[in-house]
This record gives C-alpha cells, structure tokens and sequence, in this order.
C-alpha cells in the first residue's frame, strides 16, 4: 500500500508590523514582509512545493492583507488557524476577511481565547473546542476539521477532548516531519530570527541542531 509523502509543516504568525497589543513573548514569532515574500519564493521554487505545507496560527490581519494575496500569486495555499474573540478586533482578521480567506485557503481552530488547553478544566476545554468550531463555521459555511494548539501545548487529555469535538486533525509545534495523514501534524515555527538558510533546512526537513535538541527535551518534559 502507498503511503503518504511526508512534508515539513511550517508555522507562521505574525508579518509585518502588529496592529495589536503583542502577548508576552510573542514578538519573536513575528517576522518582517520582505522576509516572508522570500520565504515563500523558496517555496515556489522548491522542485516540490507540495512537500511543504504553511500554516498560519493567530487570526492576525496580516493573513488577509499580506499572507493571502503573496501566496496565491505564488500559486500556493495555506492553512489559518483563527482565534475566534479575536475576530473583527483591531489588528485581527474581520469576519468578511476570515470568508474571503476560507474561499481558497483551509481554515481551522486556535480556540476562542489563545489558553493554554492543558490548564483548562473539561468544560472549558470543550467549550473552546467546541464553540470555537461552532463560530467558524456559522461564519464561513462549511466543515472545521483542523485545530492548531495555543502554544503548541496538549497532552493525552487535550488530545482526547480534540477528537470528541469533532476535529480529525491537530497542529503541534514539535518539529519534525509529518505525514498528511497524520492526526497530530507536527509542524516547526518560523521565528523573528529564522534565517533563509535555516528556512532552506525546514523545508528539506533538516533539523538545526538548536532546534532538534529544543524538541527531544521538550518530548522528555512531556
Ligand atoms: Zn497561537
């Protein structure tokens, strides 16, 4: 039996300038346009652009207003995954946005709140899940099968609860390479500093040694 190519999932936040207030920390996962369009031309150019799957976690304004536009001029897609509180905020996607983006893009869940779900007692852990996938697709008319996870932060019960909301698919951010068929898809964060040469090494699956040994300790910590 033929199995699915594995791809290397990459997450992207923020681009440009934030038109919000920034969480604490938040400011190193966010990076400038010129860097993104160059990422996205080494994308492009890649002898296959389909081993390569972007994601976008945060419902930022600049999904609509830069990501969008720079992908389908490239003849890509993505994946956006949408903060619903945050939705018609300042700096954050607008409702006719988010249906403009659903109409070419896949589009899943953050979460109502951006928490952590690992913290979060049963009811509101499915509250999030539940009434974030609720909220989506009331707006954009069709299925939310996919959720990304605030923080990249779950374990067995976040995982359980995520497959009794009804999602078939989940995003981490432990790094690695990932198969399409996957339920947990492991995907690896841009960052303020990723180089275009790091980026190189993302796309064919090449680990940094920083980031390989971030991923093992973080999966002992588990
Ligand atoms: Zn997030």
């Amino acid at each position: 039996m033929a199995t699915a190519a594995s791809q290397s999932v990459i997450a992207f936040h923020g681009i440009g300038h934030p038109g919000r207030e920034l969480e604490p920390g938040e400011s190193r996962y966010w990076i400038t346009r010129e860097r993104f369009l160059r990422f996205l031309d080494l994308v492009a150019t890649a002898p296959d652009p389909g081993r390569v799957h972007l994601t976008f976690d945060d419902c930022n304004e600049s999904d609509f207003t830069i990501a969008m536009p720079a992908l389908q001029a490239r003849g890509l897609a993505g994946s956006f995954f949408i903060i619903t509180s945050r939705l018609d905020r300042p700096g954050s996607l607008s409702t006719p946005q988010l249906q403009a983006l659903a109409s070419a893009m896949e589009v899943g869940s953050h979460g109502i709140n951006h928490l952590d779900w690992r913290r979060l007692d049963a009811q509101q852990l499915d509250g999030e899940l539940v009434g974030s996938k609720q909220v989506l697709e009331s707006c954009i008319g069709r299925a939310v099968t996919a959720a990304s996870f605030p923080f990249g932060r779950y374990d067995p019960r976040v995982l359980s609860a995520v497959r009794r909301a009804g999602y078939a698919r989940v995003y981490s951010t432990d790094g690695g390479r990932s198969r399409p068929t996957d339920n947990v898809v492991h995907r690896t964060n841009v960052r303020a500093e990723t180089s275009l040469q790091n980026f190189v090494d993302l796309m064919q699956g090449r680990e940094t040694w920083s980031l390989c040994v971030a991923r093992k300790l973080k999966a002992v910590r588990r």
